[in-house]
């Protein structure tokens, strides 16, 4: 475990626990959640985020900054975090999402058992439990003066809005009393008007410098069947209505939100404040805190444009491996600990900045070098044939070697099994590993030079044999007896090199899919660019490779260390034992040509 490092949320976090900020709270219960404390009253006192995703696509890497962000802090501080839909409008809902949204925060989560409160459907929250609060809420408003129905078409709303230079202008139905505003109300309640005919907006002040606070519509006609409520509903809450109430019934303390939503803040406030007054709402309320979102270099987080990337076939699918959805991350091999630990690392502040991609492939090294069982890999294969095997060892021998799964195990665990594999007459290497002609300083093999096979024997190069082409087809050695890795004598033949192989005899063949980055430019949609015209045409390629025993017995989603290449997973859904197939993470090093 890595040392927190602090931050301004932190610092808010631990001065309100010292002050005991919430301490005055009792527990109201949350509409919807009946079942969800049956164990007894939480603690009002224990701080509460929420990770409030629309389910209106899929989770990208931007959200998973915000779910360790929100869960991180509440299991750092002994609070709690609460996984809520934000499904407050009708269209762009569905299930799809719900689903997919639940699983990658479960698997982003996994080892947080504590916060998100035992992962089971009774434990979610849903914005679209509280419509009949938020329509209480509503109707307060009105009957404190605090809210209007406004029947101005959506061109003169939009034209007497006013703008930055400009104040606003008062509506000619600003000054409807309260009991003209509720019955009115109710009749777009009841699916009396039109959609679109009127709006209910909030009272405050056409001429605010913040055009948030212009009057801000909190209600509109929209007949459209919603995912959870069905048909019950033809109106519907804004966002910038429902998500303070939302936060205010479910106890939020510190609701935490990415800059853009900064200018609402005032909105957040006074509404929970009027809320408050009248009796709906407990206080202290929540406070609502902006911090900058994620940019990666290399990536897009947008999820229209995402869709395009989906839609247009530039890539296989919102998991395509190259994808920055956590679907796409999770089938390209990171791991649930590197994300975490790179959110850890990239930290949080209020300046927007982009983060370059390595950070996340340190992070994904950095939890899998100690943890991913090492394998070795040929991706550019090429026979080795060792002239004298059947003679020194004889005929058709197979000699079993082993190699450490794990060279340095953690602490305190015990070792894996060793590898087990055979060397025999025939094995292949990486054509890189002969040349006919060594360029200078070139230690592997050439004609009169020795190396050894990594695991297996040293062996002396005596030369190759070509096609018509002039192309290598087979490397020739001699094998060097009594020189068998691990044995008594293997080092009195020095070699200036190892290299890796996999033998003819009981290596497998095995697709691997070597990834790239999806765009050639490091920021591919700023400022407007279209992100299209530096896709990377070469952000995947496929090769046969051949890989040892253990490799190709792995089971799917297993993560590897292909010695000397990298990190590499086999994939979820492809790879079956016996028939390989893995994906390459990243290598050993950065270094991206
Ligand atoms: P859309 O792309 O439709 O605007 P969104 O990115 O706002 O959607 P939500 O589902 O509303 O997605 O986001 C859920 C949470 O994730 C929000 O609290 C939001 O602030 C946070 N979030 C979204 N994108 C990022 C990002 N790039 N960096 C950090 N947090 C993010
Ligand atoms: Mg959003
Ligand atoms: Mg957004």
């Amino acid at each position: 475990v890595e040392h927190k490092t602090s931050n301004f949320l932190r610092a808010i976090i631990e001065r309100d626990l010292e002050q005991g900020t919430y301490a005055s709270r009792r527990w109201a219960g949350t509409p919807g959640d009946a079942a969800h404390h049956a164990a007894g009253e939480p603690d009002p006192a224990k701080i509460r985020t929420r990770f409030p995703p629309e389910p209106n696509g899929y989770l990208h890497v931007g959200h998973a900054k915000s779910i360790c962000l929100n869960f991180g802090l509440a299991r750092d501080y002994g609070g709690v975090c609460h996984m809520r839909f934000d499904d407050t409008n009708p269209e762009k809902e569905e299930k799809e999402y719900v689903d997919s949204i639940l699983d990658a925060v479960q698997w982003l989560c996994f080892g947080w058992d504590t916060s998100f409160g035992g992962r089971t459907e009774s434990h979610l929250y849903y914005a679209s439990d509280y419509f009949d609060v938020m329509y209480r809420a509503a109707e307060a408003l009105i009957e404190h003066g605090h809210a209007y129905v406004d029947e101005q078409t959506p061109e003169e709303m939009r034209a007497n809005r006013g703008d930055f230079v400009h104040p606003g202008k008062d509506s000619p139905f600003r000054n409807r009393t309260p009991a003209e505003n509720l019955a009115r109300f109710r009749e777009m309640r009841d699916g009396v008007h039109a959609d679109g005919a009127m709006v209910l907006r909030a009272k405050i002040d056409m001429a605010s410098p913040n055009i948030n606070l212009r009057d801000p519509a909190i209600y509109r006609i929209r007949r459209a069947t919603h995912h959870n409520t069905g048909d019950r509903w033809c109106i519907y809450p804004m966002y910038t209505f429902a998500h303070p109430i939302e936060d205010a019934l479910e106890q939020i303390t510190h609701s935490i939100c990415t800059l853009e939503f900064e200018d609402q803040r005032p909105f957040y406030d006074w509404l929970l404040e009027r809320l408050t007054e009248a009796g709906l709402l407990q206080a202290p309320p929540p406070r609502q805190y902006e911090f900058a979102r994620l940019n990666l270099t290399y990536v897009i987080t947008s999820k229209r444009k995402l869709a395009q990337l989906v839609n247009e076939g530039f890539v296989g699918g919102w998991d395509d491996p190259r994808m920055p959805t956590i679907v796409g991350l999770r089938r390209r091999g990171y791991t649930p600990e590197a994300i975490q630990l790179f959110a850890e690392r990239i930290g949080v502040t209020k300046a927007d900045s982009w983060i370059d991609y390595s950070t996340l492939d340190i992070a994904l090294r950095d939890d899998l070098e100690h943890k991913a069982h090492r394998g070795m890999a040929v991706l550019d294969p090429v026979k080795l044939v060792l002239t004298n095997w059947d003679e020194v060892m004889g005929a058709g021998h197979l000699e079993p070697c082993t190699l450490p799964a794990l060279p340095h195990p953690p602490e305190g665990q015990p070792a894996p099994a060793a590898r087990q594999f055979v060397i025999g007459r025939e094995v292949w290497i990486e054509r890189e590993d002969f040349e006919e002609v060594p360029p200078k300083g070139y230690k592997r093999l050439f004609p009169g030079n020795k190396v050894r096979l990594k695991g297996g024997y040293v062996v002396e190069c005596t030369g190759c044999e070509k096609d018509a082409d002039g192309r290598v087809t087979a490397v020739l050695a001699k094998v060097v007896p009594d020189t068998k890795s691990g044995t008594p004598g293997a080092d009195a033949v020095k070699v200036k090199a190892a290299i890796t192989w996999v033998s003819v005899a009981d290596g497998v063949a095995a697709e691997v899919r070597l990834y790239d980055r999806l765009f050639t430019d490091p920021q591919p949609d700023a400022g407007g660019k279209d992100f299209k015209a530096s896709l990377n045409p070469a952000s995947m390629r496929t090769i046969t490779a051949y890989v040892e025993p253990s490799l190709a017995q792995a089971t799917p989603d297993a993560k590897f260390q292909f010695e000397r290449f990298g990190y590499f997973v086999a994939d979820r859904l492809d790879h079956a034992p016996g028939r390989p197939v893995f994906n390459k993470i990243t290598g050993l090093k950065d270094g991206w040509k």
